[in-house]
């Protein structure tokens, strides 16, 4: 049996539907249609000679400049970038196939490293760009899809892209999505990240709620980090490119600083993030705004059903559909309450991440949990931090989870930095965290080295 097509729900548009298709050795490209160079809309069309299709990625990368940097200095790029190519300001792809270039996340520009390996990578002899649109029942070339390289897409969104090794990783602004890939035949496997993508960021030890089980042993007589010190750090992460950080503490919305510290985040390019267990009706107007204006995404803490009905409440209440999520650390709480948390966040479609229990600080006594299989598939948008894949691998590797999707070990993409004690480690709850005073650095280039040790 083989399925050709599988379409979910009704077509509310039609479009171009272009793809960048790696052929199988044997395979030849189809025959050709012409096309206008620099116009490359709704019409069925096959680029295959190096020229055409350069001249296609130069008009996707036309495009971003154009809309990044104005029309001279766009002019002035090309040229450099794509010699001999007769690029012009007036070069489109249909915006519904458009490729969005990703920028390099420690300059903030569009990434010409990114540029030079797509470059190389269109070049190849087996590579071809193929035309058309969705309009009707049949695709253009449908036979070839099963062979597609899919680029992540998405109009007028902004991507950061990184290189380590041969692997590229893409990371979203605006919607937080993350792939990795590579552009060569054969890539070598990849361990570790050339800098840290996400830093998990503390900023407080002070918190005021007296979870029995607080691994970071937070309370009442805890400390804020300086201001100063805290943008100091901050500004080491911008320069190593770090994507997104987590605040937490502590309580990290007590702060006093706490707005200004995401907005300064923001200002630098690194999406800001933040845990919590204040609710947003007890938050301010100001936080409420910056976390429209500037903020990934929110996770707040909770502990059963009702509280997941609460936040979903204060969800539609303050219009934060897609910015809210839920943490749950299995093993605080008694077993079955698990279930019922996933099933309550389903229901009421909040994302939900279950959190492994920390046998530190104050989490000296988890709960038996006994899960039952294919707990994971009920959830909704359903995800668990490292710690949680190595507590119940048994579990994940019960409920068949593809490897694609789980991430093991500390460290290889992350690292924790405390501002409060002006120290780093793997993460939040390894044993060994080693000093990283702000005032001594300028990137994180020496601690991530440091910290290769750690990474198990
Ligand atoms: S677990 Fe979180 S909310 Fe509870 S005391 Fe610790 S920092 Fe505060």
């Amino acid at each position: 049996m083989k399925i050709s097509n599988v379409r979910l729900g009704f077509a509310t548009n039609s479009s171009s539907s272009h793809s960048i298709v790696v052929l199988p050795k044997g395979v030849s490209a189809p025959l050709g249609f012409d096309v206008i160079e620099g116009e490359y809309g709704w019409e069925s069309f096959v680029l295959k000679n190096q020229q055409d299709k350069l001249s296609y990625l130069a008009a996707a990368v036309g495009s971003s400049l154009l809309e990044f940097y104005g029309e001279d200095l766009a002019e002035i790029i090309m040229r450099e970038w794509f010699r001999g190519i007769p690029w012009s300001r007036g070069w489109y792809i249909d915006h519904n196939s458009a490729i969005e270039i990703p920028h390099d996340p420690i300059t903030k520009q569009v990434s010409q490293l990114f540029v030079k390996d797509f470059s190389r990578f269109m070049s190849r002899k087996d590579v071809v760009v193929l035309g058309g649109n969705d309009n009707s029942d049949r695709r253009d070339f449908e036979e070839y899809y099963q062979y597609e390289v899919d680029l992540p897409r998405g109009w007028n969104l902004k991507w950061y892209a990184q290189k380590s090794g041969d692997w590229w990783t893409m990371f979203c602004v605006e919607t937080g999505a993350k792939m990795r890939f590579s552009f060569e035949e054969n890539p070598q496997d990849l361990w570790r990240s050339v800098y840290p993508e996400l830093i998990d960021f503390k900023i407080t030890d002070y918190c005021p709620f007296d979870c029995p089980f607080c691994y970071q042993d937070s309370s009442r007589q805890g400390i804020h980090a300086s201001l100063a010190d805290i943008e100091s750090y901050l500004e080491m992460m911008s320069n190593s490119g770090v994507f997104e950080i987590a605040l937490g503490g502590g309580e990290p919305t007590l702060h006093p600083d706490f707005v200004k510290i995401l907005r300064k985040t923001h200002s630098l390019g690194i999406v800001p993030n933040f845990t919590t267990k204040v609710t947003p009706e007890h938050w301010s107007p100001d936080l409420l705004q910056a976390v429209m204006e500037v903020v990934g995404g929110v996770a707040i803490s909770v502990e059963d059903t009702w509280e997941v009905s609460k936040l979903k409440a204060a969800e539609v209440l303050y219009g934060l559909r897609g910015k809210i999520s839920a943490h749950f650390v299995v093993g605080a709480h008694p077993d079955w309450r698990l279930e019922d948390v996933i099933e309550s966040c389903a229901e009421n479609e909040i994302p939900l991440t279950l959190l492994g229990f920390k046998e530190v600080g104050r989490g000296t006594d988890p709960k038996p949990q006994t899960i039952t299989p294919s707990v994971l598939h009920r959830g909704w948008r359903l995800s668990v931090d490292t710690s949680f894949v190595e507590q119940y691998a048994d579990v994940i590797e019960k409920d068949g989870i593809p490897d694609l999707l789980v991430v093991p070990g500390e460290g290889r993409f992350s690292m924790y930095i405390d501002a409060v004690s002006q120290r780093a480690g793997i993460s939040s709850y390894h044993s060994d965290l080693v000093e990283f005073e702000p005032q001594h650095w300028t990137d994180l280039t020496d601690i991530w080295v440091i910290l290769d040790e750690y990474v198990n």
